[in-house]
């Protein structure tokens, strides 16, 4: 009997944002591995195994877990959000490419969950309505300079952008610096929403002027999507205000 593994997105958090496919999935499962807050989430079964590992040990838990599927089990990987962002979906098929010729003849499935930046643009409004990117400020697996570029080229081709791990202990000053060097690139009123565990009971939603954005108002649970020169913001009294970015973008200044 061959094995299988699915890479599990659980979602920004509440179970009803788990799809109706990622709980079959772990329903099915027979061991389940993954960052220890992760495996809190998934309702224990009996019969079960679970196998929690440290956030930064990605390759070595997608390593135990391809070599438990290649036993013939029904493994599953679990992630927040989508498995596909910035998350263990990549980490997985890197370890199926580096490791031995018998992971490729796994069943693999990457079960797809709602990634942080759809469920903050959601809670604000329509911030990401029209063109934008996603962009990891950890530098961890990439130079910071490499951050820096993308950044600057990102707001100079006037995409709307959301940002994935702000900050760290490791990294304090990063995020700081990143608002910096957008403020050189675009005007102080672009409206930056901190949306810090969203889809959760703690969630928080502010926005504020890039002008007024500063790196202490995120934390590791924050996402943060930054607008563009044509989103706006739609007062409404006694409501909260509805911030997006129109559908339509006017032809851009040489
Ligand atoms: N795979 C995840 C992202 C993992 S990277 C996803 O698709 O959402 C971890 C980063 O995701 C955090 O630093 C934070 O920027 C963001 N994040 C994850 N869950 C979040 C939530 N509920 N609210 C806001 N940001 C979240």
């Amino acid at each position: 009997m061959s094995g299988r593994i699915a890479v599990i997105g659980l979602g920004p958090g509440e179970a009803r944002y788990l799809t109706p496919e990622a709980a079959a999935e772990l329903e099915a499962a027979e061991a389940v591995y993954g960052y220890g807050p992760y495996l809190d989430r998934v309702p224990a079964r009996a019969g079960q195994s679970r196998h929690a590992s440290d956030n930064r040990e990605e390759i070595a838990r997608a390593g135990s877990a391809l070599a438990h599927a290649a036993t013939g089990a029904k493994v599953a990987m679990v992630s927040g959000g989508d498995p596909g962002v910035f998350a263990m979906a990549a980490a997985v098929i890197e370890a199926i490419e580096a490791g031995p010729a018998e992971w490729r003849g796994l069943e693999v499935a990457v079960v797809p969950g709602i990634t942080a930046m759809l469920m903050v643009a959601a809670k604000a409004g329509a911030p990401l309505g029209h063109d934008f990117c996603a962009i990891s400020l950890s530098d961890n697996l990439k130079p910071w300079e490499t951050v820096e570029r993308r950044l600057r080229l990102a707001a100079q081709a006037g995409f709307a952008m959301a940002f994935y791990n702000p900050v760290s202990k490791a990294r304090p000053w990063q995020l700081d610096r990143a608002f910096d060097l957008l403020r050189e690139e675009l005007p102080g009123a672009v409206p930056v929403i901190f949306g810090r565990a969203a889809g959760r009971a703690d969630e928080k939603i502010v926005t504020v002027p890039l002008a007024g954005a500063r790196g202490d108002m995120a934390d590791m649970a924050t996402c943060i999507l930054v607008g563009t020169t044509a989103t706006r913001i739609v007062a409404r009294d006694g409501l909260p205000d509805l911030v997006y970015t129109p559908r339509r973008a006017d032809a851009e200044r040489a």
